[in-house]
This record gives structure tokens, C-alpha cells and sequence, in this order.
């Protein structure tokens, strides 16, 4: 998608401070952190949001989910705990039409879900 920051991420023609990459998924540091961690992690092919998910192409979620776990552990919020957001939509807060799911920790974090 040619106007997706997010495929641009990809691309390298936005720099990102990467946490992770491999065929599938890429993670980086959220650029505006809304927790004293906050890693995106995206799938490489672009899925514009969970309304767009299928049986066929849903299959890089349990790998984000697992990735997601790995990350935790090495930047040492595995104990303490996260939480891992996907935002749908307008109303789901969602601002990048490509799909993403942010993991944040490194506080105690609201628990306020709406
Ligand atoms: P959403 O609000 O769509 O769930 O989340 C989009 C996230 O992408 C936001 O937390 C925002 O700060 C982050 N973001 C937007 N543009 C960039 C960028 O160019 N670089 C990085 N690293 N993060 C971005
Ligand atoms: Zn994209």
C-alpha cells in the first residue's frame, strides 16, 4: 500500500527503531509511547484492520502472540506484565489502517477497557 506508514516501516523508507523482524512480522518502538514500553507489532503483508481478517490470512496473529511474549521477556516486563492492544476502527481508536498490535508495560497500566 502505497500511503501506509506502517508498509513504509517495512520498506525502510521511514526509519523505526526495530525490535524485532522476520519474514512475517516486524516490531518497533512506538514512536509516541503511551507506557514506558510500548512496542508495534505489524504483520509484513498489509491487512488494513481486524475487519479485514479471514481464516486464510489470520494465521500471523498466534505468531505476533508468541513474538509478543519473547519481546516481553527480553525488555524484562515478562514478570511485571504487559498488555497486548489491537485498536479497530474509529471508535476502537485505531489511527494506521494497517494492522498492528501494541504491547505495553513497564507500569501498572489503566484498567479502564472503554
Ligand atoms: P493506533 O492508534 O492505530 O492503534 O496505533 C498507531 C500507533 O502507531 C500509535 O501509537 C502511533 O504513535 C504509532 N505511530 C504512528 N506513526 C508512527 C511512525 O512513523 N513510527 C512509529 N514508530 N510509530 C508510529
Ligand atoms: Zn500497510
Amino acid at each position: 500500500m502505497e500511503d501506509c506508514i506502517f508498509c513504509k516501516i517495512i520498506k525502510g523508507e521511514i526509519p523505526s527503531k526495530k525490535v524485532y523482524e522476520d519474514d512475517e512480522i516486524l516490531a518497533f518502538h512506538d514512536i509516541s509511547p503511551m507506557a514506558p514500553i510500548h512496542v508495534v507489532i505489524i504483520p509484513k503483508k498489509h491487512i488494513s484492520s481486524a475487519n479485514e481478517l479471514t481464516e486464510e490470512n489470520a494465521s500471523f496473529i498466534s505468531h505476533i502472540y508468541v513474538t509478543a511474549a519473547k519481546i516481553a521477556k527480553e525488555l524484562g516486563i515478562d514478570e511485571s506484565g504487559y498488555r497486548i492492544v489491537n485498536n479497530c476502527g474509529a471508535d476502537g481508536g485505531q489511527t494506521v489502517f494497517h494492522i498492528h498490535f501494541h504491547l505495553l508495560g513497564g507500569k501498572k497500566l489503566n484498567t479502564e477497557l472503554a
